[in-house]
């Protein structure tokens, strides 16, 4: 089993340098891999309302023989539940779902910035924080002009913004305005869901030089850009490879080589116009 390291959020929660995505993970099969990547060393597990899954993520956990308080449950409230009350619900539906007492990171999904409600989102989330219902709060898919605004109405900084990063979209300018604000990155679809990434050869030297798989070449260059991956894997092995990026060190000319992959994003998932209800 892999020890994943964590780094410090703003709130003082530790938080593991990489987690699990389980979109598609759901049923007994998703449970079961779910099961199986705790049982690897995943202590973060990112599951959402509109993944329909938080009822395998939860029974997992639950099935786990590790302690509740190590693993990091995050879900996420849809667009369609925005709103104060709307989200006090949603996050009450989410824990039946989960079948657990408390969402240990609680996420706005899409800000849907034309329906302008996502400051009052923020404020029912800044209620379930005080009142423990949630450990820790963040966003998802925010931009630097929509974090801002959320802190100056609200004066309470997201301890994360799940955002879409890998090689080919690296977020420069965002990270940068996270490290200023304290806000902990991480990266959705950090393995460009399989695609020709794996094969660049940017990519490919770098995990001829240390020895390692493609993947993990590209999982160690968001843990040292600072942010936390959330590579989805339904096979345990694959798991297991995923997470073992923590025993080398890309040098700083391999993570700039890959970085100059950039070209944009997967698909037109521009949080200033995509919405997600
Ligand atoms: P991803 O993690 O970049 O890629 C997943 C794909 O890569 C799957 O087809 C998986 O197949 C394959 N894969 C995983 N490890 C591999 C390995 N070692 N070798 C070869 N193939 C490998 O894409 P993603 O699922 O889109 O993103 C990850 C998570 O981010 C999601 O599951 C979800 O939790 C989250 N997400 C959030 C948002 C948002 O708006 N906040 C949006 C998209 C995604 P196998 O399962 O067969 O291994």
């Amino acid at each position: 089993m892999v020890t994943i390291p964590t780094v410090t959020l703003n709130d003082g929660t530790a938080f593991p340098q990489l987690g699990l995505g389980t979109y598609q993970l759901d049923g007994a099969d998703g449970a079961d891999a779910v099961l199986a990547a705790i049982g690897n060393g995943y202590r973060l597990l990112d599951t959402a309302v509109n993944y329909g899954n938080e009822d395998a993520v939860g029974a997992a956990v639950r099935r786990s023989d590790i302690d509740r308080d190590e693993i990091i449950v995050a879900t996420k409230v849809p667009g369609r539940d925005h709103g104060y009350h709307e989200t006090i619900r949603s996050a009450q539906g989410s824990l039946a779902r989960l079948g657990l007492d408390r969402i240990d990171l609680y996420l706005i999904h899409w800000p849907n910035p034309r329906v302008d409600k996502y400051v009052d989102t923020w404020r029912a989330m800044i209620a379930l924080q005080e009142e423990g219902t949630v450990t820790s709060i963040g966003v998802s898919n925010f931009t630097e002009g929509m974090l801002t605004r959320l802190i100056d109405e609200t004066g309470v900084v997201p301890a994360v913004n799940q955002v879409e990063m890998h090689p080919y979209f690296p977020q420069t300018a965002l990270r940068a305005f996270h490290e200023r604000n304290d806000i902990r990155t991480e990266s959705w679809s950090p393995l460009a869901r399989r695609s020709e990434l794996l094969a660049e050869q940017a990519v490919a030297d770098a995990a001829a030089r240390h020895e390692v798989s493609p993947t993990q070449a590209v999982l160690r260059w968001h843990v040292q850009l600072g942010s936390t991956p959330i590579p989805k894997s339904a096979d345990p092995s694959r798991q297991r490879e995923n997470a073992e990026v923590f025993g080398f060190s890309l040098s700083d000319a391999e993570v700039a080589e890959i970085s100059r992959l950039e070209r944009g994003r997967l698909w037109d998932g521009d949080p200033e116009v995509h919405e997600e209800f």
